[in-house]
């Protein structure tokens, strides 16, 4: 009698061997490059540690017309001021909204020019990215962001040493909920973003999809439910740069003109 299991068995079990081991490389390769959490590449921080009721809600991939200005009418209704990590081709596009992002005490960082993910591994192309973004809001905000944010939050060696080279403040963040780019109801967005929300969370909301534009009224919904349920539970609102104790911008910028009436709940933490 022959030993051990017929060929065919052995292909199979040979065959779920690989297979485990190709899942649990790309799950490990997830969380070294993409998870929100991993620190292992370098600082890359998703919250403060606090125990103060604080938290920065933070929006990607726009300015995204009408809906920027949207989320910017929420905000300011309740006195409300937010991070957005703006791509610098959607700059191009919307100046004026992202101008009025400014004037309304908002923060603006750099979520890379073109957000290709083709574009965000290589150091160079990456070099690029930064530095076409430095000069869409040099020349259209008048000033040059410190606040990176990667698209897809994919981190590789060389923007950690381009981070370090240029004094970039990486920031992560947690999704207020994985499936809003598909707007869902503004209901189930805003539920999952407020039992995310702990103290020092940097909640991450998108204003635009993918550099592309798209409807992001499931969001501005969403907004509006998110502030008034962490305002009722005490919650206080900041912007990543105050959150994190670092600066915004690369020359000192006034954070709002000085017509606009300060935003008590954008007080430094
Ligand atoms: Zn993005």
């Amino acid at each position: 009698m022959p030993g051990g299991p017929p060929s065919g068995d052995r292909r199979w079990a040979r065959g779920r061997g690989l297979a485990v081991g190709a899942v649990g490389l790309a799950a490990a390769s997830y969380w070294t490059l993409m998870s929100p959490y991993s620190q292992l590449l370098g600082p890359f921080p998703y919250r403060r540690r606090t125990t103060e009721q604080v938290v920065a809600l933070t929006f990607d991939d726009g300015p995204n017309e009408p809906y920027t200005s949207q989320i910017a009418d929420v905000l300011g209704n309740s006195n409300v001021c937010a991070t957005f990590f703006a791509v610098g081709a959607c700059v191009e596009r919307h100046p004026e909204a992202a101008r009025r992002l400014l004037r309304e005490g908002h923060v603006l960082g750099s979520h890379g020019y073109s957000h290709r993910v083709r574009r965000c591994a290589g150091r160079a192309v990456l070099r690029d990215e930064v530095r076409r973004t430095d000069e869409v809001f040099t020349r259209q905000l008048g000033l040059r962001p410190l606040l990176f944010r990667p698209p897809w939050l994919l981190r590789t060696p060389g923007l950690f040493d381009l981070a370090r080279e240029q004094s970039l403040q990486l920031v992560s963040g947690e999704f207020a909920h994985v499936l809003e780019v598909a707007q869902p109801s503004p209901a189930r967005i805003a539920r999952r973003a407020v039992a995310k929300t702990r103290p020092g969370s940097i909640i991450i909301f998108h204003d635009g999809f993918d550099a592309k534009g798209g409807d992001r009224a499931a969001t501005v919904a969403a907004v509006e439910l998110v502030v008034a349920e962490l305002s009722a539970r005490g919650y206080r609102f900041t912007t990543v740069d105050r959150l994190l104790g670092v600066d915004p911008y690369r020359e000192a910028q006034p954070r709002r003109a000085p017509s606009q009436p300060s935003a008590p709940s954008a007080a430094a933490p």
